[in-house]
């Protein structure tokens, strides 16, 4: 009988594996045209100032919303458009749909924050990244200075040289660059050591293991004076209460991003939220950082 237990686990175990592959090929075969009817779409997180809880940034998060399957998270798509090298195709789309928005809500008079966009390690691979997202920002008409590019600590990894080299151009272009997810890998002292970022971002897992006696607050009170020394801004992600809050602002973290003060929401959800809390501020960021 442990033989056939064995069996029916293993049975069990394939049939997962066959399901996991063809969601696969659905992403892929079905990416195009999920750009093409806006079946991927952009949600936004604001991210808010400690000192004066004002929104200064905002995130952009693809979403996969399947006419059939509903609402898809990045985890299950963007691995393997990753590994597929069309990552590339997602991300200049939401930067196409960031530039949108932020025209749109310049018309109609509302403040426009930067916009930060999540890149991946496939997308400076796949194409010349940076002329391409750079074209597309000088063509909207909006300063660089409004678009900032996210990349995981971990993305650095093996050509250090190359990555090195991407981000510098980005930042001599006029974009901001943020480390995203610092303190979930391996490499993080060794990159900062030789990479210049204007932001870091602590990883969300500083939150989850937060707890008034974890260690967790004693290196993340200490990374945080590091940062602060090297003269750089600070983000921690994953903010869900108060004591949190609290806590981050004791220790100097200068922004703040989490469910404590919204979720990612649709543009249109974005604006209502805006419009109804009139008691949320916003930076309004210079305009000549704003028109080209
Ligand atoms: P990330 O860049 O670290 O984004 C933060 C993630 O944390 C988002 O998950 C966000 O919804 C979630 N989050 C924000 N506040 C809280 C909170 O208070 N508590 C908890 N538990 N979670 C919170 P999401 O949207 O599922 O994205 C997951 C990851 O997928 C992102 O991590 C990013 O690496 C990647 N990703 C998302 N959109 C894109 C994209 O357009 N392009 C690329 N290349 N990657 C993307
Ligand atoms: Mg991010
Ligand atoms: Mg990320
Ligand atoms: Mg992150």
């Amino acid at each position: 009988t442990n033989r056939n237990k064995f069996i029916s686990v293993y049975d069990y175990f394939s049939k997962d594996m066959l399901k996991t592959i063809q969601a696969q090929r659905y992403f892929v075969e079905n990416l195009d045209r999920a750009l093409a009817e806006k079946w991927v779409t952009v949600y936004y997180q604001p991210i808010v100032r400690t000192a004066n809880g004002c929104v200064c940034d905002e995130e952009a998060l693809a979403r996969w919303v399947d006419p059939e399957r509903g609402v898809i998270s990045p985890a299950d798509f963007i691995p393997v458009l990753e590994e597929t090298m069309l990552i590339y195709k997602l991300d200049l789309y939401v930067v196409e749909q960031a530039l949108a928005k932020m025209k749109k809500q310049a018309e109609a008079g509302l403040y426009v924050v930067p916009i930060s966009i999540n890149l991946s390690r496939a997308d400076f691979y796949a194409c010349n990244i940076v002329e391409e997202i750079c074209r597309r920002v000088d063509g909207a008409g909006i300063g660089r200075a409004m678009i900032t590019i996210e990349i995981t600590e971990s993305i650095i990894g093996s050509d250090f040289e190359y990555m090195k080299g991407q981000v510098e151009r980005f930042r001599e272009l006029g974009f901001q660059v943020w480390m995203d997810d610092f303190g979930s890998g391996y490499s993080s002292l060794d990159v900062l050591q030789q990479i210049h970022f204007d932001v870091i971002k602590f990883d969300m897992r500083f939150m989850k293991q937060f707890d008034n006696t974890d260690r967790s607050r004693i290196i993340l009170t200490e990374l945080m004076k590091m940062a602060t020394g090297l003269g750089i801004e600070t983000v921690t992600e994953g903010v869900e209460t108060i004591e949190q809050v609290d806590f981050l602002r004791e220790i100097g973290c200068t922004k703040l991003q989490g469910f404590f003060y919204c979720c990612p929401l649709p543009f249109e959800k974005i604006l209502r939220r805006y419009e109804k809390g009139r008691q949320i501020g916003f930076e309004n960021p210079q305009e000549s950082d704003y028109y080209d």
